[in-house]
This record gives structure tokens, sequence and C-alpha cells, in this order.
């Protein structure tokens, strides 16, 4: 029997541990907390538009990776907000929203709760250590180390990130985002909510000290009116990157170690879950783990590419691309076709400055219901 460490009880690895036991290898599961699930209670949106020509991720997930998961609910409507516009884009389903953390619901525990496998918590396990003594070692640790540690790893910026949850009423169906480089920089702020009474808010400024950040914050709250009851906040840093290669001998990379995350939105649960799966496979000998991951790290390279495009832009290109994201023929093919779009959303950047803008908003700047 094939002995398989995995380091990481997040996503990546418990999606890597199903897939194992499914194909009959029982993996060791390492985890440095004490319980399965993030320490702070956050809300993840698997966005569609991301990752197409799959449709619909969850289903993907279910029907491809045999991963059912089950999601707070459909993400039917996001509120865009630039600095002097907003635009609203509306579909039966644009994505979801996945509870992250420690309740039961929590993507991790849903995932756990299917494992027969060893879970070793309270550990924090050493790739080169395990390596020795294993026949394979996965890497899910959430972050870059494994990938330093074995020089695999090359630095794009580092993110400051700070996250609240907040009490107020929102709309269990909607996302907003905020794109405004007085506040994020080249990075983005996101209400998202738990329920109707609970959200979960973040701000992401790349290449800030963490100590700036609460001026950064303090600009984003004003200037968008979030005034909200905060019931905790954290911080934390990203490192956005790639590794270089996923692979170094029995040592395999996945999830955010393995760079399955995109810079754009840092989006990366829907494609490190899939890193875990196709690891798995390539670990019970059903091919070469970097020709699996190829097309995956084909289209993060596609996104990144967004990403740099997105940083040249100040606030007045950003007003152009809200609002011509929210333009009737531009939303029905970005949103509502099901094509793949990014190529298209690439040439509509270089073309903003021809677009014929005008900064009369069609809707009013608002993003919560009136507090009952
Ligand atoms: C604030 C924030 C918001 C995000 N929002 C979204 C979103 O809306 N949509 C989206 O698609 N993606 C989002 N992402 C990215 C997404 O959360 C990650 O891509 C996803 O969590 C990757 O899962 P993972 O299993 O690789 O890592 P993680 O979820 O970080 O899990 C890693 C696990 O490994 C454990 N661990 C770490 N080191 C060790 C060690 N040495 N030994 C043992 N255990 C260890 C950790 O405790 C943790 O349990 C967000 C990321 C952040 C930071």
């Amino acid at each position: 029997m094939l002995r398989v460490a995995i380091i990481g009880a997040g996503p990546s690895g418990l999606a890597c541990a199903l897939e194992l036991q499914r194909l009959g290898i029982k993996p060791v599961i390492f985890e440095r907390y004490h319980r399965i699930g993030l320490p702070v209670e956050r809300v993840d949106i698997l966005m569609h538009l991301a990752w197409r020509p799959v449709k619909d991720q969850l289903a993907y997930l279910t029907r491809c990776c045999h991963l059912p998961v089950t999601s707070l609910g459909p993400l039917r409507t996001i509120v865009m907000h630039s600095h002097s516009h907003r635009s609203v884009i509306q579909a039966r389903c644009l994505g979801y929203f996945v509870h992250r953390g420690r309740s039961p619901l929590s993507l991790e525990n849903q995932l756990a709760a299917r494992l027969t496998v060893p879970f070793i918590l309270q550990t924090i396990a050493d790739p080169l250590a395990l390596a020795r003594e294993f026949d394979w070692v996965v890497a899910a640790t959430g972050d870059s180390k494994p990938a330093r540690q074995l020089g695999l790893w090359q630095e794009f910026s580092n993110v400051a990130i700070r996250g609240a949850t907040v009490l107020g009423q929102f709309d269990p169906h909607t996302s907003h985002m905020f794109w405004d480089t007085r506040y994020a920089g080249h990075g983005y702020g996101l209400l998202t909510p738990f329920d109707r009474g609970r959200a979960c808010m973040l701000l992401a400024v790349g290449d800030i000290q963490s100590r700036e950040m609460d001026d950064y914050w303090e600009l984003f709250l004003e200037s968008e009116k979030l005034h909200y009851p905060i019931v905790e906040t954290h911080d934390q840093e990203f490192h956005c990157g790639r590794a270089t290669r996923h692979q170094l001998g029995n040592i395999l990379l996945v999830g955010n170690s393995g760079g399955f995350v995109s810079s754009l939105l840092g989006l990366g649960l829907f494609s490190g879950m899939i890193s875990g799966v196709l690891a798995a496979r390539a670990i019970a000998g059903k091919g070469d783990y970097e020709r699996l991951i190829a097309p995956l790290i084909r289209r993060i390279n596609e996104l990144n590419e967004l990403r740099f495009r997105l940083d040249r832009l100040d606030n007045h290109d950003l007003d152009r691309l809200v609002w011509a994201l929210g333009m009737p023929g531009i939303k029905h093919l970005v949103y509502h076709s099901g094509l793949d779009v990014i190529p298209f959303v690439h040439g509509l950047i270089s073309r903003l400055n021809k677009l014929p803008f005008t900064l009369k908003s069609p809707h009013p700047r608002r993003h919560q219901k009136k507090q009952g």
C-alpha cells in the first residue's frame, strides 16, 4: 500500500484525500490547528466567469471530481462600484457563496466529514522531512512556504488583506465589489453575505506595509459608506505568485502552495480543489501531474495576465470598465452567454479609452437594503 502524507486540511488537501480514498489509497492528513477549518469565518465565492468553459462549478465538482459540496446559496447579483460609477449584473446563477471556517457547514468540514482516513491535528508538518518517510507528500498548506523551501516560488506581489464580519441587512444572493485606487490601490474591496443579517467584508491592497492598512481601511469604509457594526476583524498577508514546477521528487504542490490561485480577485478555491484531485490521480498512477494540471495552469496564467492589465488602470479607466461591463450587449456576452470571455475582457481593457463613456450613473450608489 502506498504511504501518502497530505500537509494541510484545507479544501485542496481534503479534495486530494477524498480522491485518494476513492481510488483505494488511505493518506494521513497533517493539520497545524487542533480543529478542521479556517480559524476565521469567511464567505468565499465560486465565480463561474473565471473558470469557463466549466458552466457550473458545484455541478462540475460533483460530476467530475466526486466532491459534492453544498453552498450557502447562488450568487445572483454582482454590484460593481468604481470611484464614480456603479453597474449591476444579474443572472439566475453567477456562482456560489461558500462558507469557510469551523462550522459544520463550512466547505472544509463538509469534505472532512466524508473521510475515513487518519488526521494528525495540532502538528506543523515539514514536507522535506515527510518526504523521507512517505512514498508521496502532498503540500497543501495554503501558502508559498513549501514552494519557497524547494526553490520553486516566483513572487508577483504581497497583498495585505483585512477582513471583517459585519451585521446589517443584506440580500443573501448579492455581492458588492469595490474598485477604487484611492483605498485599494490595484486591489479591491468585497462585501459578501453569510445570510440576511451577517456579511463578510474584505479589503485587499497590494504591496503596502501591513501597518498602513488602517488608513486604507478607514478610507474604504468612509468612501463606500460601509457603516455596519463590526463583530470582528482580522489581518493577513497573501503572497501572489507562481510555482515554477509543481512536483519535485515525491513532493507535489497543490492549492495555494502550487500557485493555483489567480491574482485576479484571489480566486483559488475551485482550481485548488481540482489540483488536489489531479495530484491524487497522479499518485494513483493515472498520469503525470504536470501534464494533468497543464490546462489549469494555462487558465491561471490568462487570469493573471488580466490582473496585470488591470494594474495599469487608474480610477477613470476603472469607471469606464465598470460602465462597459454593465452595458446590455457586453453584459449579455460576459455573464449570460456561457462563452469563455476572458480573451474578450483582455481586448476590452486595451480599448477602454475608445469607449463612448459618460459618467452619468444609471443607478444610485447604494449597496445595502435600508436598515430596519
Ligand atoms: C481573504 C481571502 C479571501 C478569499 N476569497 C476567495 C473567493 O472568494 N473565492 C475563491 O475562489 N478563492 C478565494 N480565496 C482563495 C482561497 O481561499 C484559497 O485558494 C483556498 O483556501 C485554497 O485552499 P488550500 O487548501 O490550498 O489552502 P487553505 O485553505 O489555506 O488551507 C491550508 C491548510 O493547511 C494548514 N497548514 C498550513 N501549514 C501547515 C503545516 N506546516 N502543517 C500542517 N498544516 C498546515 C492550514 O492550517 C490550513 O488548514 C481567498 C483567499 C483569502 C486569503
